[in-house]
C-alpha cells in the first residue's frame, strides 16, 4: 500500500532518538529538526515520544504540540547514589513527559546495574507512585546469544552475547519480571515487542500475568519476520492484546529521511494491508535481514486506532507537558549534555 491509502487516525510514535554523533552542532541539530518536521508530515505522524535527551526539550519548545520527551538517567557509574524522586519530580516539572528509552542491553555482569538492583528501587517506586510511563528496552534477538546464527552486522556492532560473562536472555527477563511483579502500577512500555516476536504462547502467558506491561512494535526486523511466519495466530494474537500494543519505529537508527520513512511504512504496511511485501530497497542495512516475503496483518480500524494512538494516550497522556523553559536549563546541567545545556540557555534569555 501507498502511505496515502493507509487509515486516517492519528498516529504517535513512540519510539524515535536522534543519534547523538550526528549532533556536534547547532547546526546539526537545526538540520535533524528541520528533518524529523518533514518525517511528520511525509510519514502522516501526529506527534513523536523523542529520546534524545535534553535536546528533547528543545524540540518540544521549537515545535509545540509536536514532540513528548523522554527524561534520560544519570549514569550509574557516576552517580551512585541517586534521589529519584527529586530527580524525576525536576525533570517532569522541566517538562519532560516520561523516562527513557532506558536501555538494558546484555553486558558482561561487572559492568551493568541490573534492572532490580536497588540502585533502581527509587526509580521504579517513584515511577508507579506519580504515574510517570516508562518505555524500556530489555534483552536482544535470542540469534545475538548464538555464534552461528547471529547476523554480521549485530556482531561488528559488538552485540553478541555467547561468552559466558554475559547474563542470559531469561536472566534480563527475570530482572524485568521482578519490577513488575514488585510494581503492579507502573506504567511500561516493553520495547521491540520484548524480543518475543518467535514465542507466542509465552508472550501471551507473560502478559496475561503482568497486566501492567505493554508493547511497542519498533523493529528488529525479526519482529516482522516471526509474526509473517504464523501470520494469522499472530492477527488474533494482536485483536486480543489490541489494547497493550503501541506503534515505535526506532527512527534514529536510521539515518536519513528516507530511511526513517521506511521504517514507518513498513510497520503501517505490515498492519494495515493483506499483502506479501519486503524490506524497500531504500531502507537502513538493520532491516534487510530476510530473503522471504513478510505477509501484512489486515487489522481491523477499531484495532488500528488502539495502536496508533490511544494506548499511548492512555499512558503519556492526551497532549504533551509544557516545557519551563528557565527550569529547564538549569536541569539540562545534570544530564551532562553542553549543547541542550547552551541551547536552553539562549532560549531562556530571549
Ligand atoms: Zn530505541
Amino acid at each position: 500500500m501507498k502511505f496515502s491509502e493507509f487509515a486516517d487516525l492519528p498516529i504517535v510514535d513512540c519510539h524515535v532518538h536522534i543519534h547523538p554523533s550526528r549532533i556536534s552542532s547547532e547546526d546539526d541539530l537545526e538540520d535533524e529538526a528541520e528533518t524529523l518536521k518533514e518525517l511528520i508530515k511525509g510519514g502522516y505522524l501526529t506527534q513523536i515520544y523523542i529520546s534524545a535527551g535534553a535536546l528533547g526539550l528543545y524540540l518540544k519548545i521549537k515545535y509545540p504540540g509536536l514532540f513528548y520527551a523522554g527524561c534520560p538517567l544519570p549514569n550509574p557509574e557516576t552517580s551512585k547514589k541517586v534521589n529519584w524522586n527529586r530527580y524525576l519530580n525536576l525533570m517532569m516539572e522541566a517538562g519532560f513527559d516520561g523516562v527513557g528509552e532506558i536501555v538494558s542491553k546484555p553486558a558482561p555482569r561487572g559492568e551493568r546495574v541490573p534492572l532490580d538492583d536497588p540502585y533502581y528501587e527509587g526509580l521504579w517506586s517513584t515511577c508507579e507512585s506519580r504515574g510517570y510511563a516508562v518505555l524500556c528496552h530489555v534483552a536482544d534477538p535470542e540469534e545475538f546469544w548464538d555464534e552461528r546464527l547471529i547476523p554480521n552486522w549485530a556482531k561488528e556492532r559488538g552485540w553478541a552475547y555467547y561468552g559466558d560473562d554475559y547474563p542470559s536472555k531469561e536472566e534480563l527477563y527475570s530482572e524485568m519480571e521482578n519490577v513488575l511483579d514488585d510494581h503492579p502500577k507502573l506504567k511500561i512500555v516493553l520495547c521491540h515487542f520484548y524480543f518475543m516476536s518467535a514465542n507466542l504462547e509465552g508472550l501471551s502467558r507473560f502478559l496475561d500475568s503482568h497486566k501492567n506491561a505493554n508493547l511497542d512494535l519498533a523493529l528488529g526486523i525479526e519482529l516482522i519476520h516471526n509474526i509473517s511466519k504464523r501470520r494469522d495466530d499472530w492477527r488474533t494474537f494482536f485483536i486480543r492484546y489490541c489494547d497493550r500494543i503501541l506503534f515505535g519505529t526506532d527512527i534514529g537508527v536510521s539515518r536519513t529521511l528516507q530511511q526513517h520513512l521506511d521504517r514507518v511504512w513498513l510497520i503501517r504496511n505490515f498492519l494495515e494491508s493483506d499483502e506479501e511485501f519486503y524490506t524497500p530497497s531504500t531502507a537502513d542495512w538493520l532491516l534487510t535481514r530476510y530473503s522471504e516475503p513478510f505477509r501484512g496483518l489486515n487489522l481491523p480500524n477499531h484495532v488500528l486506532k488502539k495502536i496508533y494512538s490511544t494506548n499511548f494516550r492512555r499512558l503519556w497522556g492526551a497532549e504533551p507537558r509544557s516545557v519551563k523553559v528557565d527550569l529547564a536549563a538549569s536541569v539540562c546541567e545534570e544530564t551532562d549534555d553542553k549543547l541542550a545545556t547552551s541551547l536552553l540557555k539562549t532560549m531562556r534569555g530571549l
